[in-house]
């Protein structure tokens, strides 16, 4: 695995590998890698021979009041778990290499960037598109894995990737969990021990949903009743959006359908955590 930290020699680099007939895979990433990450290597693995991983703290995407400065890093390991499961190229650039100036262009949602993270972050999007957009043409993949943990964000990369016309297939790979349940997240490394017990609400709540769907409860209404009920129960943890939502425009929905998003954001103590599931599935 080679490491660049310039646009350049990633170019270079991916450039020599397409020249060679491999196909390019692309998996962005703020880093400190979990084995969701990992997983979406995996997938990029099995679809293109060549493996660009980047690990970027993307300040564009924080709030002031946001965790950018304490965000967790850990470039040792990340590099080793990134060569142990094949990355070709890590691409690890600084604020500087990603933003030389004050950037004058940004790509910003319209629909749907005011509900769910977007009502709680404003401006995340435009930071997480600009970011995107900026990486996959610096890039140029032919295949992007993105994961099911952020859906919002993952069904904006999708619309911007369609309504823009970028090039390469995007890809959106399932949910990683900790045994008990809990989504995995770069975030979670915050939680104290009796936190990261409760945390474990969020999981419980949406498969209770999940399992009420599945029993023949399609009432968006009831469904929200049985996680939010799930999720009062626990002292400590206290509820940003709890929805039922319409995989294609994240609208919520009165009456839920296969494929209908269950999606939940909670403070666990001072800790934000998001989660979902499909329902049907
Ligand atoms: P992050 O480093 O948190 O910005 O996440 C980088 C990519 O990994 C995004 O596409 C996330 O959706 C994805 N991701 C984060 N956590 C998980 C998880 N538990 N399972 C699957 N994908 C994930």
């Amino acid at each position: 695995m080679r490491t660049v930290e310039t646009v350049k020699a990633l170019r270079a680099a991916v450039a020599r590998a397409r020249s060679s007939g491999a196909r390019i895979g692309f998996v962005p990433t703020m880093g400190f890698l979990h084995d969701g990450h990992l997983a979406l290597i995996d997938e990029a693995k099995r679809r293109a021979q060549f493996v660009v991983l980047s690990i970027f703290v993307n300040p564009l995407q924080f709030a002031p009041t946001e965790d950018l400065a304490r965000y967790p890093r850990d470039p040792a390991g990340d590099g080793a778990k990134a060569a142990a499961h094949g990355v070709d190229v890590l691409f690890t650039p600084s604020v500087q290499e990603m933003y030389p100036r004050e950037t004058r262009v940004e790509v910003a949602p319209r629909a749907l960037h005011a509900r769910w993270e977007g009502a709680v972050r404003p401006g995340h999007f435009a930071g997480v598109l600009t970011v995107v957009a900026k990486l996959l043409s610096i890039v140029q993949p032919d295949v992007t894995v993105f994961g099911q943990k952020d859906v919002q964000q993952a069904t904006l990369v999708r619309a911007m990737a369609e309504d823009l016309n970028f090039p390469g297939e995007i890809i959106v790979a399932p949910t990683t969990r900790e045994a008990d349940g809990l989504a995995m997240s770069s975030r979670n490394s915050y939680l104290a021990p009796a936190e990261r017990k409760s945390a474990t609400v969020l999981s419980r709540a949406l498969f209770a949903m999940r399992d009420a769907f599945k029993r023949g409860e399609h009432r968006a209404e009831a469904l929200l009743s049985t996680g939010r009920a799930a999720i009062d129960s626990e002292p400590g943890v206290s509820i940003d959006y709890l929805a039922v939502a319409d995989p294609a425009t994240l609208e919520p929905v009165e009456e839920a359908a296969p494929g209908s998003v269950a999606m939940v954001a909670a403070r666990v103590g001072k800790t934000r955590l998001i989660d979902n599931v499909i329902l049907g599935q």
